[in-house]
């Protein structure tokens, strides 16, 4: 089965150890995955989703992509660098109030020419509905991408992340990954089961305090990006391991944990999180540390999945240093 895709990531992404942290921590042997390094205007994990997005919206004749999340969303950033690359239009529908000076993911956002249109977080998959209805009618040919690129087309990215970490002889215990829309976490279950890795995947949730749900959200998306691929798998919601110890205020707030936990890695390895996803995974990762969690020989592996440009965000570049 030919899965259309196209290839604009850098990819292999290298696999790093973190020997400092691991030394200051006393243990377990720390591993990184930089899928910060995508390599398309910033990179992060959507890059990888886009891959099969961008290829599947042009295979269905595609001049617009339509996505949506937050103001200062990586999805849309990569969404739009995507667009500009591949010559199609590209709109994003941002959740919250125009800024007088945009910074960030949302100055990237224009600079890299995507149109933007303005909505609330209750309103925001009506004017995602009408935003593509109104293309239709202007005689455009729209693709709609879900929030985060999660559905069983972005989330066969990592399927294939994780077959390429199999390819690159790394094989840690654990693999813990920042988790919200699922498609990350989703993929790389499926991975996991189609290319051999035996260790663990956990999520640290970042935005949804209902574990149960989660969990069978990323079962479902997990059976669904399967079917994709042509393979009739199972996956069970209690074999998902999702932990929603490390909410803090919500989700983009970023608080103590996340910003301890963004210094810590910055001074030691010379690393950079970003504040909304990797730095609350990294601080919910250094707390199981501290209590224990895992053994002392094993091999914990961290999945960067990026985020780092909203660093200089206005709303967070204040309070880092
Ligand atoms: C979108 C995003 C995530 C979450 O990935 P999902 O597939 O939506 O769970 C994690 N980290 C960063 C930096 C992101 O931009």
């Amino acid at each position: 089965m030919t899965i259309p895709r196209l290839h604009f990531a850098h990819l292999p992404t290298p696999v790093e150890t973190l020997p400092a942290l691991s030394a200051r921590l006393g243990g377990p042997t720390l591993l990184v995955k930089r899928d910060d390094q995508t390599g398309l205007a910033f990179g992060g994990n959507k890059t990888r989703k886009l891959e099969f997005l961008t290829a599947d919206a042009r295979a269905q004749g595609a001049d617009l992509l339509i996505t949506g999340g937050a103001a200062q969303s990586n999805h849309c950033r990569q969404t739009a660098a995507a667009a500009a690359r591949l010559g199609l239009a590209c709109t994003l529908v941002l959740a919250g109030e125009p800024p007088r000076n945009p910074t960030a993911n949302l100055l990237l956002d224009q600079l890299l020419g995507a149109n933007i249109v303005w909505t609330t977080n209750d309103a925001r998959d009506e004017t995602m509905k009408r935003v593509e209805e109104e293309a239709r009618r202007a005689g455009r040919a729209p693709y709609l991408i879900p929030y985060g690129g999660s559905n069983e087309v972005g989330a066969l990215g990592y399927v294939f992340a994780m077959q390429e970490l199999m390819q690159q002889g790394a094989h840690p215990d654990w693999i813990v990954v920042a988790s919200s829309s699922g498609g990350t976490q989703a993929g790389l279950t499926v991975g996991a089961r189609l290319f051999g890795y035996e260790g663990r995947i956990l999520g640290v949730s970042i935005d949804k305090p209902e574990v149960e749900l989660s969990r069978d959200i990323v079962a479902a998306l997990a059976a669904r990006t399967a079917r994709k691929l042509g393979e009739d798998l199972t996956f069970n919601a209690s074999d998902i391991l999702v932990d929603d110890g490390y909410l803090g205020g919500g989700y983009g707030v970023m608080g103590p944990p996340e910003i301890e936990a963004i210094r810590l890695f910055a001074r030691t390895e010379g690393l950079l999180l970003d504040p909304v996803y990797t730095g609350r995974a990294a601080a919910g990762l250094l707390d199981l540390i501290r209590q224990g969690f895992f053994k002392k020989g094993e091999a914990v592996l961290f999945w960067h999945t990026g985020g780092t440009p909203a660093l200089f965000a206005d709303k967070y570049a204040g309070e880092l240093i």
